[in-house]
């Protein structure tokens, strides 16, 4: 399960790291942040791009680092809301990153808001009895290189779009980490990807506007709230009694909501957030208005945020979702008691990009391609 690239990633390194590795080898290690800043503020596809080098260093650079520890082997494109990157691995894995558009009115696809999905691990263990991405179980973690270079794909997509490539910035406004995988299962490697990406030697991109989900692992949550970068927090409640919960989620058996529900309080007192609860609407499984009653209650105790998703059917898996109406039902109960809610109409659905239900489809793609 633990993979060890040939080369590692230079989208793992950070400038501390970069530069200790540079005085190894008896380079100035002013270096670092030239090399960094070729990476992510130039979008260098190459290292002899990095012309204010020396050739022998670049040649350095070359037989030590992987430049393109993820590279884009197909990019589809469904409706003008959803691209869908299919991102091959160095030892040949398939994630993918997907990229959300949310159209401003009166004004072209270039000006949307983009809102990227991003997955952290190859499959997934967590076996929620109804996502595609934990069926197969968990192949591996990403490395900090892979989830970083996730982004740095979007940008190399996006760069021409938009004008703050132009100004050196990412090529997005929010990063949401909900795609294949458990995040803070992988833990360190996440905080080191989720590090690269706000330093102001990476894309200096803000924290606040990076959102981490979680099935519910409580001591990482509470590891979380005690970070210095201030991530925003949703969990995957899914249901809103142990009963229901953990009929479709493993993990209520160790983190039941009793110990989950303090977690995610002492998260919010922390950081002074809005916890997002998310709950997927699953026919007859946790759509009843005991259920909505429920959810309304830790929602108000929490001041949280709810967010409902109708469930995206997923190949193989019996689960449907609800009427439009019993949607509307469950949601009213929240809306009735004044509890933030919104109720989520998908976009992807088409090309099978909804987050966290990815993995299936990507293995078969690759079958179809003979990649
Ligand atoms: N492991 C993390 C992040 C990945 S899942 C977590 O559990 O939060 C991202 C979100 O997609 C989760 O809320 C997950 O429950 C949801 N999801 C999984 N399969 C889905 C499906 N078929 N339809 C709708 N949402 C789904």
């Amino acid at each position: 399960m633990k993979y060890t690239p040939a080369k590692p990633p230079i989208t793992g390194e950070t400038l501390d790291s970069l530069t200790e590795r540079l005085r190894e080898q008896g380079e100035p290690t002013f270096r670092a942040k030239q090399i960094l800043e070729w990476v992510y503020k130039k979008r260098a596809r190459s290292w002899d791009e990095m012309t204010n080098l020396p050739k022998p260093l670049r040649a350095w650079l070359d037989a030590t680092f992987d430049f393109f520890p993820a590279k884009l082997v197909l990019g589809k494109q469904s409706t003008d809301v959803t691209d869908k990157l299919l991102l091959e691995l160095s030892d040949r894995s398939l994630i993918e990153t997907v990229i959300i558009r949310a159209p401003q009115d009166g004004v072209g696809i270039e000006h949307s808001r983009k809102t990227i999905c991003i997955s952290t691990q190859v499959g997934c263990a967590m076996a929620c009895a109804f996502c595609a991405s934990g069926l197969a179980g968990l192949k591996r973690d990403l490395n900090a290189g892979e989830i970083v270079a996730q982004l740095l794909n979007v940008c190399y997509r996006e760069d021409a779009l938009t004008p703050r490539a132009r100004m050196e910035l990412a090529s997005f406004d929010n990063i949401v980490v909900m795609g294949m995988g458990e995040p803070l299962a992988n833990y360190d490697n996440l905080i080191r990807a989720l590090t690269i990406l706000n330093a102001p030697w990476g894309l200096g991109f803000g924290a606040r506007r990076i959102t981490i989900s979680t099935s519910g692992l409580v001591p990482k949550i509470l590891k979380l709230a005690d970070e210095p970068l201030g991530f925003r927090l949703a969990i995957s409640l899914h249901g809103a009694t142990d009963e229901v919960r953990e009929k479709i989620m493993p993990v209520n058996k160790a983190f039941p909501l009793e110990k989950l529900i303090p977690a995610i309080s002492a998260f919010s007192e922390k950081h002074g957030r809005m916890v997002t609860l998310e709950f997927i609407l699953i026919e007859d499984v946790n759509d009843s208005i005991a259920q909505a009653e429920a959810l309304a209650d830790i929602a108000r105790d929490l001041h949280a945020h709810v967010n409902l998703i109708p469930y995206n059917t997923v190949e193989g898996l019996p689960w449907k979702r609800p009427s439009v109406q019993r949607q509307e039902d469950f949601a009213n109960v929240l809306r009735a008691v004044r509890v933030p809610v919104t109720l989520r109409r998908e976009k992807g659905h088409d090309i099978d990009a909804a987050c966290g239900q990815l993995r299936l489809k990507t293995e078969k793609d690759r079958d179809a391609l003979a990649v």
